[in-house]
């Protein structure tokens, strides 16, 4: 079918009321369940062929989260659905409030390809359970994923209610010219603001979920034996290919030796002595990325890692020591397995960096002082982070995961995800056994029985 033909599909089918009923979404949360059960074993193989992604890593960041996911939202589902009755001021006397909660309609979600799975398929919860139609472009730079979620999709949903849509920025494109009720983006900042200005042309909403480079900072009085295994574990998995990886290490002067020679060790005890041919490590997507990555090896003083190889496009975890605001991995956010290591001597000095740069994703602060950690909070803005830890704010579905200026729009999982595919309606529900005059001009004030 036609891309204009697809989404006229749709929104003629939208109109049947069809996806608004409860029993309507349940269903479909429950094939998206069943489908991915079917599938897992060909999922895992997919993300293998694409990314050498291991099969513990497959299941714990892709399988595994949608799966909780989607158990949250059909135990939830019934209370989010229902109109939300809220007060109602005395000049509106006789009359009721409400919040009505409605689908958007029909939706695109535009997905990435570092995790090709998860990130295609988690907005579509969020916008199946609101009972919108979804139209989802997976990421062309991996294909096996989005072939295997086409088949997958095809074979288990009716394409007027969700339907997949493979190809790259030119099909992305042409889907843009289409009019939608909602537009859900998840990738880089520079394609961020191309959606947001095709959107506007029709004042679509748009979610967007972008990147940038998220600070990890680690102060004097840090448990550094702790940091050092949790920096290297948000850092490495999926090779660093992870929106909110750590994108660089900001560390105090005095525990810097202390911090790198654990930070080395932490990543032998992951990923051993030769983590290029280690099963459990990811490799660079494609050969355009690994060869920008190769470049940021130039900067700094290389003090772990730094080995590649470009037959299966991997790169080492690397740490590069000596690195200033001015170096060219600096610039950019990374994306792969490369760890920049800048110092500092006071904590203002960071809090000054960071505000003049634009605004991260994600911000992880490892101290034991419970007064710096809310000092962090309090001055720097960001998406979300964790104290003492990395990633793991992403995978708390009570909290509401997305970024903040140029590192995103909007927010979602759990309940979120709902919220974010749909809009809450405020309704009054007037009284019309009697009608206060105050409001209309030139009457006698006061109550008048009908
Ligand atoms: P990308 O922006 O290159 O591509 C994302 C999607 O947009 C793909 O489906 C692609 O086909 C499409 N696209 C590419 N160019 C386009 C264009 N000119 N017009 C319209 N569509 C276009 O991003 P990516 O390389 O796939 O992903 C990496 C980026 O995504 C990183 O910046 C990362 O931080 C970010 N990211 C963010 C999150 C999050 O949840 N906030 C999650 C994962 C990745």
């Amino acid at each position: 079918m036609r891309i204009h033909d697809l989404v006229q599909h749709q929104r003629t089918f939208y109109y049947t009321e069809s996806t608004k009923p409860f029993s309507f979404r349940r269903e479909q949360l429950n094939n998206l369940r069943n489908m991915i059960e079917e599938h897992e074993q060909s999922i895992i193989e997919a993300l293998y062929k694409d990314l050498h992604k291991s099969e513990f890593e497959s299941y714990t960041t892709e399988i595994g989260f949608l799966y909780s996911e989607i158990t949250s939202a059909l135990k939830n589902l019934k209370e989010w659905m229902k109109p939300q009755k809220v007060k109602t001021p005395l000049t509106h006397a006789g009359s009721k409030s409400y919040l009505y909660q409605e689908p958007y309609g029909v939706t695109l979600i535009i997905a990435p390809w570092n995790y090709p799975f998860q990130l295609a398929l988690a907005p579509v919860i969020g916008a199946l359970a609101a009972g919108n139609t979804v139209v989802l472009k997976p990421s062309e730079l991996t294909p096996e994923t989005s072939s295997l979620l086409k088949e997958m999709v095809n074979k288990w949903f009716d394409p007027a209610v969700f339907a997949v849509v493979e190809g790259d920025a030119e099909v992305s494109q042409e889907l843009l010219e289409q009019r939608f009720d909602l537009i859900f983006f998840t990738g880089s900042v520079p394609v961020g603001k191309i959606v947001m200005e095709k959107a506007s042309r029709h004042l679509t909403p748009v979610i967007l979920e972008l990147g940038g480079k998220s600070p990890t900072i680690v102060d004097e009085d840090a448990n550094l034996d702790l940091a050092a295994k949790r920096i290297a574990w948000g850092k490495f998995t999926n090779a660093g290919q992870t929106c909110i990886a750590p994108d660089y290490l900001y560390v105090q002067r005095s525990v810097k030796p202390e911090l790198l020679s654990k930070l080395k060790q932490a990543i032998k005890d992951l990923y051993g002595e030769d983590p290029l041919y280690n099963e459990e490590y990811s490799h660079i997507v494609n050969r355009r990325h690994f060869d920008r990555l190769s470049e940021y090896l130039n900067d700094g003083e290389l003090i772990a890692g730094g080995e590649r190889d470009e037959d299966i496009t991997a790169i080492e975890p690397t740490i590069l020591d000596h690195i200033s605001w001015k170096d060219a991995v600096m610039q950019d956010e990374i994306f792969g397995p490369i760890l920049p290591v800048l110092t500092f001597d006071d904590l203002g000095e960071v809090v000054a960096e960071v505000r003049d740069h634009e605004k991260p994703l994600a911000l992880y602060y490892f101290s034991e002082n419970e007064e710096k950690q809310e000092e962090i909070l309090s001055k720097l803005s960001f998406g979300g982070g964790c104290i003492n830890d990395t990633l793991f704010h992403v995978a708390n579905p009570h909290l509401p995961f997305g970024g903040v200026g140029q590192s995103g729009v909007g927010s979602y999982h759990g309940k979120a995800s709902f919220d974010a595919f749909t809009h809450s309606k405020g309704i009054v529900k007037q009284t019309t056994k009697f009608d206060l005059s105050i409001r209309y001009p030139g009457r006698k004030h006061g109550l008048k029985l009908i």
